[in-house]
């Protein structure tokens, strides 16, 4: 009789242990017995089924990034936005309401202007610097709170601790999407946040090579509710993006320090340049919201730098031109710098004046630092600033 290849092979035996984490792409999970099946999905033993439903490599990253985030069960999903829209679609039904913060990641923001109005969910902003403004656009009806600790890309740092106070009093539940601060720059539910939401593709995984998101909720019953909907939806991660991010996580204390240091001397280096009309950067002196920052993060200022240069679009052209060495890229986290121009990026749907609004001029860009010898960035980006002054 002839053998077929597609026969189940064993994992060969080893008396060792590998040391790194295995990737198990398995969609599938073979039970002995209807009965250990039975056992399986009634929580009398513990084991996977259908990956939708949860696999390995997903349970070991998640898990890891509980212990960060002083979490437990938290869910690794596919994306950034799938953990926001599971957040809020998990708990909120038609006829809640939500309050979001009005600097939120341009996708949340439009998950809450252009889809959750056709499910019958409402939704408001407003300024989470200004725990008035936001208690003045709570309505009886809202469920939910919806903020970001540091905005983008302005860097202004919300009033967490009084819109968690506000949250609980009005018994709305908290989320706190921590993509820019990271559990190492400041732990939301340590503050009263109920639910905590990541974008994994970020400083997290840190190579920009996968996209996840991962949510975590301080309740049970919310846990569970944000679960089946992630399940259902089908926010599933990929094995593969789990088994990186993990790897990625590993280096992530030293990658994050590292760009925090680079990103504190690169703004202070930038505020001398005399192309260079404004820095932010939370820790600065010149910072709107320089006291709350430190009380909130302490020290930490992150790994996010803005600043604003004199002139417009030609100016912002010449920028990009003579930093070859900086990638021009609208994303953040990466372990190398990147540079991003709201007004033709994230921002770039609103008019010129609702940017004007929030100080985003043509001139304005974001800097994600990353873990370059601080030298070269310095250089690279003092050569960019005169190029651009010379336009
Ligand atoms: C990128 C980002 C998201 C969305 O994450 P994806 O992984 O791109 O889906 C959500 N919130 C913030 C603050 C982000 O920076």
């Amino acid at each position: 009789m002839t053998d077929t290849p597609v026969r189940r092979t064993p994992w060969p035996q080893s008396s060792s242990r590998p040391v790194v984490t295995p990737l198990q792409p398995s969609v599938v999970y073979a039970s002995d017995t209807p009965d250990a099946l039975d056992a399986q999905y009634e929580g009398r033993v513990q084991g996977y089924t259908y990956a939708r439903e949860g696999h390995p490599n997903a349970t070991v990253l998640a898990e890891k990034i509980d212990r960060l985030e002083g979490a437990t069960g938290g869910i690794v999903l596919g994306s950034g936005m799938a953990a926001v829209t599971a957040a809020i679609l998990g708990l909120l039904k038609a006829g809640d309401h939500v309050l979001g913060g009005d600097q939120l990641y341009g996708r949340s923001l439009r998950l809450l202007t252009q889809d959750l109005p056709r499910f019958g969910i409402a939704t408001g902003f407003a300024d989470p610097t200004d725990v008035g403004a936001m208690e003045a656009a709570i309505r009886p009806e809202t469920r939910m709170i919806l903020i970001e600790v540091v905005s983008n890309p302005t860097l202004r740092i919300a009033d967490i601790e009084g819109i968690a106070r506000l949250a609980r009093e009005r018994g709305v539940l908290l989320v706190v999407d921590n993509t820019f601060t990271t559990p190492r720059g400041f732990r939301p539910f340590d503050h009263g946040a109920d639910i905590v939401i990541h974008s994994v593709t970020k400083l997290l995984a840190g190579h920009s090579d996968v996209t996840l998101g991962y949510v975590a909720a301080r309740d049970p019953g919310h846990r569970k509710a944000i679960y089946d909907l992630s399940t259902t939806f089908g926010f599933t991660p990929s094995p593969f993006d789990c088994w990186l991010a993990e790897r990625g996580l590993h280096s992530f204390n030293l990658r994050y320090d590292r760009a925090e240091e680079n990103a504190a001397r690169l703004a202070d280096h930038l505020a001398t340049l005399p192309g260079v009309k404004r820095v932010l950067y939370p820790t600065r002196d010149d910072h709107p919201d320089q006291a709350r920052a430190l009380a909130l993060l302490g020290r930490r200022g992150g790994s996010m730098l803005s600043f604003e240069l004199h002139g417009g679009r030609a100016a912002a052209n010449a920028l990009t031109a003579a930093a070859p060495n900086i990638a021009f890229a609208p994303t953040l986290g990466d372990i190398g710098t990147t540079l991003s121009h709201a007004a033709s990026s994230s921002h770039r749907g609103l008019t010129p004046e609702g940017r004007a609004a929030l100080g985003i001029t043509e001139g304005f860009f974001r800097l994600s630092v990353g873990v370059e010898e601080i030298e070269i960035l310095i250089e690279e980006l003092t050569a960019a600033v005169e190029a651009a002054s010379r336009a």
